[in-house]
């Protein structure tokens, strides 16, 4: 098994157990810890103290745990990754177009067949119990596929 792309594998107490103590960046992580285990960025950050300026936050995150360089394709249904461009471009979301085609396929059947169901719902007469309960669970599994295909218009 891979390690966990966020941590690589590392415990977070150890963050904790191997910098020394508070100040800048060169004294929180001492010479013979290069290359070891780094501390994350928010313990960087909190040694700092909460008036820590911002033109320290490039510093600290030079200095953090890095994020990991790849992480999974944006397609449940894969399991390749994708790497961060270390050149600069456009980082890519899914590993390769047949990903993103079957990305795009699966997400918009689901939002179709959502859409079906919450006029089925929403309809007079309205539907029996039984048909109710039917499409409700119907709704929720789609919901709940629908949380692996978030829309990439509404990206952070
Ligand atoms: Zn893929």
């Amino acid at each position: 098994m891979s390690p966990c792309p966020t941590c690589l594998g590392q415990d977070p107490r150890a963050s904790f157990d191997r910098v020394g103590p508070a100040g800048p960046v060169e004294a929180a992580i001492p010479p013979n810890t290069v290359g070891r285990v780094r501390p994350s960025y928010r313990v960087l950050r909190e040694r700092r103290g909460a008036r820590a300026s911002l033109d320290t936050v490039a510093d600290d995150l030079k200095a953090a745990l890095p994020h990991a360089p790849s992480a999974r394709c944006m397609n449940p249904e894969c399991s390749e990754v994708c790497e961060w461009p270390q050149g600069g471009g456009r980082p890519a979301r899914f590993h390769d177009r047949a990903c993103q085609e079957r990305f795009q396929l699966v997400q918009r059947r689901l939002v179709n067949e959502q859409e079906d169901i919450l006029s089925a719902l929403a309809r007079a007469p309205r539907p029996s119990r039984s048909e109710r309960i039917f499409l409700e669970n119907q709704l929720a599994r789609r919901r709940w596929l629908l949380e692996r295909y978030p829309d990439p218009l509404h990206r952070l």
